[in-house]
């Protein structure tokens, strides 16, 4: 399987099983920043959008979809948080991950305060940074995929009907297994990493299920 189609989504609708690439706006006024992200982030299969201003970024943002926005705080002219705030303001909810050149407090507070969803310090390792943006465009599906499993609590839920319940998808196919125990590994981190009881486990051959204590 290509790194392509790990990162990637399934098409919803169409008959193909095709993988979307993820799209991630990226807005940074540092052209070498910039360029390093980029190749690095299409490298690992998203599909890069660079803007290197603030009201470049805005009217981006604003009128296309993305699943991430990598977001500089210092900008010329508006800076990143202004962007953000006037983004949140207009009803734009794709998650953003905020670099931030200092990091003090102040600056995290207010970048939550602003409606990012994550900030991260710079200089940053990539690997840190690829780890950030998984985290991010998965959240809303986890949610999907645990209110699934709390409504079968007790039962066992094969990767058959996740894909169809969860991910509305008619076939299963090996990149959306693949995508599935992504996001059941994540979930397992948030919800049980620091538990003694376990919720999640998986039936080997079989699916997951979702109960108090081993299955
Ligand atoms: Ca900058």
């Amino acid at each position: 399987m290509s790194t392509k189609e790990h990162r990637g989504e399934l098409h919803r609708s169409g008959d193909a099983h095709r993988v979307r690439e993820l799209r991630i706006l990226v807005v940074e006024d540092e052209h070498k920043v910039a360029q390093a992200l980029r190749e690095g982030l299409a490298g690992e299969g998203y599909d890069v959008t660079l803007e290197d201003t603030g009201e470049g970024a805005f009217f981006r943002a604003a009128t296309e979809a993305f699943d991430a926005i990598l977001l500089d705080v210092m900008l010329p002219r508006r800076d990143g948080l202004t962007i953000l705030q006037s983004l949140r303001a207009r009803g734009v909810r794709t998650p953003v991950l905020v670099l931030t050149a200092r990091d003090t407090l102040d600056d995290r507070v207010r970048g939550l305060d602003s409606g990012a969803d994550d900030y991260l310090v710079k200089p940053f390792a990539f690997a840190e940074l690829l780890a950030r943006i998984r985290a991010i465009d998965l959240t809303a599906r986890e949610f999907e995929l645990l209110r699934y499993l709390m409504q079968h609590e007790r039962q066992v839920v094969s990767r058959e009907s996740l894909a169809r319940d969860v991910w509305k998808e008619q076939a299963r196919t090996g990149p959306l297994d693949n995508v599935i125990d992504v996001h059941i590994a994540r979930l397992r981190r948030k919800i049980d990493a620091e538990q003694s009881v376990k919720l999640i486990h998986t039936v080997r051959g079989v699916g997951f299920v979702l109960r108090e204590g081993e299955p």
